[in-house]
């Protein structure tokens, strides 16, 4: 099979007390092509995080599954499963406090290689500076600590740290937003020269759109822990059809026409809280086209062009 990750109606639920719960991750399914990216955007609290982090296997799901190249993981126990944290990485939004400030560069690197016997001695101080050299670094830096890297340099790091093990699979939570913008094209630009060379699969996450344009084969939009719309990079931007993919778009820098004449009608204010969700569709209280029914039931989740999901009453 050519899919090398499927998420099937994934849930994240988390308990606060009272017999309540936040949705953090509500219903999702998708899956992802070997050697494609899929982007990930929505604003900060809409779960994206905690859906790259449920994939890899950081935390466990509430309900649902996710299938690693043909495996559950659910059902991959032991070797095998050892075998798939392998292959699944995650790259950090802040490599500043995801390295370890008093190890040199070259260990935190080779911590990986070590823990999963791939290489030992020499031969694994040789791969750590193979490594530095693929991500742009001097060889030599492997003695140096974090701290005497820029912000750039450092996220270069996590990037070695995570190719270290010859992963497959990539989740990367927000890999640029902490950067320069100046610093961001080039972070991206290494991501996708490593995918070429590597054949790595990505999950690519942001909170706008711009930041995933350049990388991704399709996007998925995230709201209140759902899923809105997921259609290839091209049909989205050229037609989205989810009302808040419209104001994502509408907000970007250089936007079309068309959307530009939506931004203006559009005062879009601040999301609801995960904890205190509105009933019916989750974009209801911010949306500019709600009809009735959108405060009483959830729209359904609905492939409504080849390959175009969406989740709103317009298309039903
Ligand atoms: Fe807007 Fe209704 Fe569609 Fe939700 S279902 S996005 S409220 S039109
Ligand atoms: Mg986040």
């Amino acid at each position: 099979s050519d899919i090398l990750l499927e998420v099937k109606e994934l849930r994240k639920y988390y308990p606060i007390g009272n017999g309540k719960q936040v949705k953090s991750v509500d219903d999702i399914s998708f899956s992802i092509r070997k050697g494609k990216t899929l982007g990930l955007v929505g604003e900060s609290g809409s779960g994206k995080s905690t859906l790259g982090r449920t994939i890899v296997g950081l935390y466990p799901p509430t309900s649902g599954s996710v299938v690693f190249d043909g495996t559950d993981l659910a059902e991959a126990k032991g070797g095998k499963r050892r075998e798939i944290n392998r292959r699944m990485q995650l790259i950090f939004q802040d490599p500043q406090s995801s390295l370890n400030p008093r190890m040199r560069v070259g260990d935190i690197i080779a911590e990986g290689i070590e823990a999963h016997g791939l290489a030992k001695g020499r031969e694994k101080t040789e791969q750590v500076r193979q490594l530095l050299e693929k991500v742009g670094l001097h060889p030599d830096h492997a003695r140096r600590y974090p701290h005497e890297f820029s912000g750039g340099q450092r996220q270069r790091i996590g990037i070695a740290r995570a190719l270290a093990v010859q992963p497959s699979f990539i989740v990367a939570d927000e890999p640029i937003s902490a950067l320069d913008v100046s610093i961001q094209a080039q972070v991206v630009n290494l991501l996708a020269d490593l995918q070429q060379e590597s054949q790595l699969t990505y999950l690519f996450i942001a909170h706008d759109l711009a930041m995933v344009k350049y990388i991704s084969d399709r996007i998925g939009v995230m709201y209140l822990g759902r899923m809105m719309e997921l259609a290839d990079s091209d049909a989205l931007f050229a037609s989205p059809l989810h009302p808040y993919t419209q104001v994502l778009l509408s907000t970007m820098p250089v936007s079309h026409p068309k959307h530009r004449a939506a931004r203006e009608r559009i005062v879009i204010g601040e999301p609801p809280s995960p904890i205190h969700p509105p009933p019916g569709c989750p974009f209801q209280t911010r949306c500019p086209k709600a009809m009735s029914i959108c405060r009483q039931m959830a729209p359904a989740w609905k492939e409504v062009e080849a390959k175009h999901w969406v989740a709103c009453f317009l298309y039903e």
